[in-house]
């Protein structure tokens, strides 16, 4: 073969083989391609997922069963992170990272929403002195009205960054928010009948929205964020007040051992029950493929246990 020739051939081979690389890499036509979207919690996951239905490809940042406060994006996590469309975080005081990391980014196309924003937040309870004054309760998702606070925000950039499927986003969108609504009637009439009125909870402050919603008292053995152990004196504090209430359930929490649940209701006559937050999910949780909405409807079915409603 002369040398012409095998230039050709190594030219249409390198052609051939550029071609079938960029198919494997997914680069359909514009309308197939899907919006690449990565979330740090799993409430986020669950309603990006649902909004973005088939023309997203959602995936959640913490790994399964990994404990949300304490975790902070490896390498990797920030490359796939430039790489998305939209990235999606709580907000500031849960992901205290997200700042710098989108300081870091490149990628010029990438819309991110802070889920936070336009939310009503309220200030937590911090057993840890390092908190910054001024710190905010991060869980705005067990308050149903800042969910659907979320949703728009997430909304508004799946549209923005994909203005061909705006009705369809908005459409979804509508269909997760009305699923919360419903949920929060649910939540309001069952939890309006209880005849114990306080949530005594072994792991850290996650319920605060959700037990002022509903006009519960609730008492946690951690701050906010479950990174410091309770001291003696919040376990007693806790035991003293649920001889003194005749509390006969002590609530514990999700992914983490709940020993301090175990050795609250161990110095009581009160039983265990999970009441789940809902921060991320197990590897089986995925497999099963739990909802946000499965997750509220058993803590709600726990509560109605815990706290002798009908
Ligand atoms: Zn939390």
């Amino acid at each position: 073969m002369k040398f012409k020739h095998l230039v050709v051939l190594c030219i249409f081979i390198v052609l051939i083989g550029s071609f079938f690389a960029c198919t494997k890499r997914g680069e359909e036509p514009s309308h197939m391609k899907k919006l690449k979207v990565i979330t740090t919690l799993f409430p986020l996951y669950d309603m990006a997922k649902n909004i973005g239905a088939d023309k997203a490809e959602v995936s959640l940042l913490l790994p399964p069963g990994v404990e949300a406060h304490s975790f902070e994006p490896k390498p990797s996590d920030i490359v796939k992170i430039n790489e998305a469309d939209v990235f999606v975080y709580t907000g500031k005081f849960m992901e205290p990272w997200a700042d710098d990391v989108m300081k870091g980014t490149v990628n010029k196309n990438l819309i991110v929403v802070d889920a936070s924003h336009g939310t009503k937040m309220i200030p937590g309870i911090f057993h840890d002195a390092d908190e910054p004054v001024g710190s905010l309760d991060p869980h705005i998702w067990l308050d149903f009205d800042n969910a659907k606070i979320m949703v728009k925000n997430i909304v508004q950039a799946f549209q923005l960054q994909d203005s061909a499927n705006k009705d369809f986003y908005e459409q979804k969108a509508n269909d997760y928010s009305g699923k919360l609504t419903e949920l929060d009637a649910l939540y309001k009439k069952t939890l309006a009948t209880c005849k114990d009125k306080e949530i005594v909870y072994g792991g850290h402050y996650a319920f605060g929205y959700l037990a002022r919603r509903y006009g519960l008292k609730y008492l946690a053995a951690q701050g906010v964020s479950p990174d410091a152990e309770p001291t003696a004196n919040d376990l007693i504090k806790l035991v003293e007040q649920i001889r003194k209430d005749k509390i006969k359930y002590v609530f514990y929490e999700e992914l983490t051992s709940p020993k301090i649940a175990e050795t609250i209701a161990g110095e009581t006559k009160a039983r265990m029950l999970l009441l789940n937050a809902a921060h991320n999910v197990s590897r089986d949780q995925v497999d099963q493929g739990i909802s946000f909405f499965d997750i509220l409807k058993r803590d709600l079915d726990n509560l109605t246990v815990g706290l002798s409603c009908q």
